[in-house]
């Protein structure tokens, strides 16, 4: 038993914090997490879990329409009620809000609902003024949407708001065009919204496989979305009537109801009392850590979105799962970042895992893609011009499968499957010799030619 107040401090109750908070109190250790906001974190309070339930609800503006084509009579006016989705998805997260806290408490962690910040390399103060020491300090205490500098930008909002809208805007332009725009692009447009994206480059969702986001592109254009691109802010302005006049480079500008932003995400270290105990932050303020999660201060971690590795929940619930077995469970554990499987929640979803096509072709010595663009059996039915596309890419010498790629319905749910099979490095002959499952659309993946 060390002379500190706890063997762990845990700064952050979201996804990585709260796992680690519970999994070292499992293992014996005397842990007290520290929650400014809501237990739950990003993901469970203001992302991944209402977002997704909103593209469900969301969903059902194409399920009504194409369930005509399969007997239903469905009003040609079927009536929204966004204030009804609003509430039943706000409820849901109190649900789950209550059960990670009951988790965490369970665990025999201690909550502290306030405010802390670090005050030394074995110390942190909380906001009513306390001071608590402990052996360890875990930051885990996440990331916040980034708005870019621009004249008028506090009429923006950004996703953190736009599950509390009074109502869905006639028009909206969202700014960016990764992850959040993307997804909320699709819930907007379904809802009834015009949506416009703005970007300041010329591509959606960096980092997918070129094939795919183009599809999503064309797609989205073919819905009626609107792009920018190549356009940066010159200002917002905010008219008499309320609407929003936006001035952009290098196109006319636009008058829309609301604007939002979803221009990346920064790690919450401001005013989180880090330089008192000499932990290095990066250029964009997240924390430095070496891959045990140890900051450049030896008592100090981090873990989830604070270090800007990578910004997926299951990768901060592995780290903080890796942070509690390694120094409370005399386990050490290191994550492993090879073949995170990810995907967007866009209308279609799009989804992938491994190597995109251009990274293969720059790291391997040969390169097999292998593809299927086909127009999902559902989608014929019910007349909707939606084409899917898989893409597997796999290594010319070896034919082992270096990466999935996908857009269609339901591709993140193939995808994780998927994703175990590349991880196991499994070749393409054995892909083929798994025999078809008849009629699915993940059957694509063991008929590709
Ligand atoms: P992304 O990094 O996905 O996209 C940011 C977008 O904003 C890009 O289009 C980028 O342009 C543009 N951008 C970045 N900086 C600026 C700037 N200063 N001015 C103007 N435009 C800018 O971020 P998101 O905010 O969409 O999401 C944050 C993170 O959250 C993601 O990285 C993801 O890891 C996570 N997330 C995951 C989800 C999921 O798993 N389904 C869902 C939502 C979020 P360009 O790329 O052209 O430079």
């Amino acid at each position: 038993m060390s002379d500190f107040d706890y063997d762990l401090f845990v700064i952050g109750a979201g996804s990585g914090g709260t796992r680690a908070a519970r999994v070292a109190a499992a293992h014996g250790a005397r842990v007290a997490v520290a929650e400014e906001y809501r237990v739950g974190g990003t993901c469970v309070i203001r992302g991944c879990v209402p977002k997704k339930l909103l593209v469900y609800g969301a969903h059902f503006a194409e399920d009504l329409k194409d369930a005509r084509r399969f007997g239903w009579q469905v009003p040609s006016e079927c009536e929204f009620d966004w204030k009804c989705l609003q509430q039943n998805v706000l409820a849901e997260v109190d649900r789950i809000n209550t059960a990670y806290t009951t988790t965490i408490e369970n665990s025999g962690a201690e909550i502290i609902l306030q405010r802390a910040t670090v005050s030394g390399p074995n110390e942190v103060t909380l906001a009513d003024g306390t001071k608590k020491t402990a052996a360890k300090i875990l930051i885990a205490v996440g990331a916040h949407p980034a708005v870019p500098e621009c004249p008028g930008h506090e009429h923006g909002i950004t996703s953190n708001e736009a599950f509390h809208l009074d109502a869905i805007p006639k028009r909206i332009l969202i700014a960016g065009a990764g992850y959040i725009a993307n997804e909320f692009a699709g819930i907007f447009h379904q809802l009834g919204a015009h949506v416009i994206l703005m970007n300041r480059t010329k591509e959606i969702l960096r980092g997918y496989d070129l094939q795919i986001r183009d599809r999503l592109l064309q797609i989205s254009m073919m819905k009626g979305l609107e792009f920018r691109f190549d356009a940066t802010f010159e200002g917002i302005e905010k008219q008499e009537d309320g609407c929003l006049k936006v001035s952009m480079s290098g196109h006319e500008p636009v008058t829309v109801d609301l604007v939002m932003f979803a221009t990346g995400r920064r790690p919450n270290t401001d005013g989180l009392g880090l330089e008192s105990a000499g932990v290095e932050l990066d250029d964009k303020g997240a924390v430095v850590v070496d891959e045990d999660n140890r900051s450049t201060c030896a008592s100090i971690y981090a873990v989830g979105d604070v270090t800007n590795r990578i910004q997926l929940t299951p990768i901060a619930i592995r780290e903080g799962q890796a942070f509690a077995d390694t120094h409370f469970g005399g386990k050490p554990t290191k994550v492993d970042y090879d073949c995170v499987p990810s995907a967007v929640f866009s209308h279609p979803p799009l989804a992938g895992v491994g190597m995109t096509e251009t990274e293969a072709r720059q790291k391997l010595g040969s390169v097999k893609v292998y593809s299927s663009d086909f127009r999902p059996m559902k989608n014929v039915l019910a007349n909707r011009d939606e084409r899917a596309l898989y893409k597997m890419v796999c290594d010319g010498e070896t034919d082992r499968v270096v990466g999935i790629h996908m857009i269609g319905p339901d591709v993140p749910e193939i995808i994780q499957a998927a994703a175990v099979a590349v991880k196991a490095g499994l070749t393409k002959a054995q892909f083929d010799a798994t025999v078809a499952l008849h009629p699915t659309m993940a059957e694509e993946l063991v008929l590709l030619k």
